[in-house]
């Protein structure tokens, strides 16, 4: 999503006649993108917007900008604006569409400007200078209404907006009309629910079998899912595909149902496996990955070890694993029983590790 956005900010300031510099000390614009998902995403992001001050001092009209999750929360960008007198322009994850508005301006009246947009929106017609080869990624919402007790994604990005239908069309057409892109990859904090705020008949199966009828030689992938919501119809739409990936990222997150509720991920194991199975019965040849926390708060050894069994039970074809890390403004951040950083960082490993001895199990076999 980020990289997504930073390739919008690049095209909007490509079609303000700017070009990429070679280094910060050649540009004549920076632009933080930044992201807050883990405190330690905000403090490396506040590094790296102190080490242009002194690029400021030697060149006073650079233009400094900070957007994104991180300055979405009016506290950290009232911050951001008294700690960082050099930086120009904050502004949030909803009103990147203004930021050629925010340049111009800041040039005219050499104003600081801070723009949060309390009313998040679905904005069209931004041409994404795109960097990432033949795959193209493409929105097709944004914000959530999950409120995961561990993520502050929702707070920062607002209720769930899907785009409309003829509008994700009509860019993935132009996308396949010149036939660099041979993947197309639909992105939503949560794609299984998209369409829920555009009426009857419209969800994200219908959306994907429009895409999957355009003409061209292309693959559609989509991140990310979410269990509750992945129903079983999708999984038939996707078997009987020849243009949906069968690479499939369902994030568990955690093997334990006690785990799962005080997480507020509304789906148990006996739900999840439900959808695997299912999944494998319909996929056989499904490349299955997923997320895993671990070290949530009240995680004990059995929760921990019933996410081994669900891991060696599923056989992932890869796992991403993270050790929980407090967020401010999440509901878990005031959670007791907070798990020792010692234990998280042997849960993970022990994580890691069993996802490489279930890799090269697969291998031999
Ligand atoms: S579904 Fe994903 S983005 Fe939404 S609250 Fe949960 S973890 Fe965050």
């Amino acid at each position: 999503m980020n990289i997504h956005e930073s390739e919008k900010i690049a095209g909007i300031l490509e079609d303000m006649g700017y070009t990429e510099a070679k280094s910060e000390e050649d540009a004549d614009i920076i632009v933080f993108n930044t992201c807050c998902i883990r405190e330690t995403a905000e403090q490396k992001i506040l590094g790296h917007i102190g080490n242009v001050k002194h690029i400021k001092k030697v060149k006073p009209n650079l233009i400094v900008a900070v957007c994104g999750c991180m300055s979405q929360q009016p506290a950290r960008a009232e911050n951001l604006k008294k700690s960082y007198p050099y930086v120009d322009i904050i502004f949030g994850t909803s009103n990147m569409h203004k930021l050629k508005d925010f340049i111009l301006s800041r040039k005219a009246v050499r104003k600081r400007i801070l723009d949060i947009d309390e009313v998040p929106q679905v904005v069209e017609g931004i041409n994404p200078h795109r960097t990432s080869g033949d795959n193209a990624w493409v929105n097709i919402s944004y914000g959530c209404n999950n409120f995961c007790t561990y993520c502050i994604v929702p707070y920062v990005r607002g209720r769930e907006r899907s785009r409309k239908v003829e509008d994700i069309i009509n860019e993935v057409k132009e996308l396949l009309s010149d036939g660099k892109y041979k993947t197309i990859t639909l992105l939503g904090q949560n794609v299984n629910s998209y369409g829920k705020d555009l009426g009857e008949g419209v969800n994200f199966e219908y959306l994907i079998k429009e895409i999957e009828k355009l003409d061209g030689d292309f693959e559609i992938k989509f991140l990310s899912s979410h269990p509750k919501d992945f129903t079983l119809s999708l999984v038939d739409t996707i078997a009987s595909s020849k243009k949906i990936s069968h690479e499939i990222h369902l994030p568990l997150q955690s093997g334990s149902d006690k785990i799962l509720k005080s997480m507020n991920r509304q789906y148990d194991i006996a739900k999840y496996l439900s959808i695997v199975d299912y999944i494998k019965d319909k996929i056989p040849n499904v490349r299955l990955t997923t997320d895993i926390i671990v070290g949530f708060p009240g995680e004990t050894e059995e929760d921990f070890q019933q996410t081994v069994e669900v891991c060696k039970k599923v056989e992932f074809d890869g796992i991403f694993a993270f050790m929980y890390s407090k967020r401010k403004g999440t509901k878990a951040y005031d959670f007791e029983d907070q798990v020792d950083e010692k234990t998280k960082h042997e849960r993970v490993n022990k994580i890691l590790a069993l996802e490489k001895e279930i890799i090269k199990n697969k291998q031999i076999v």
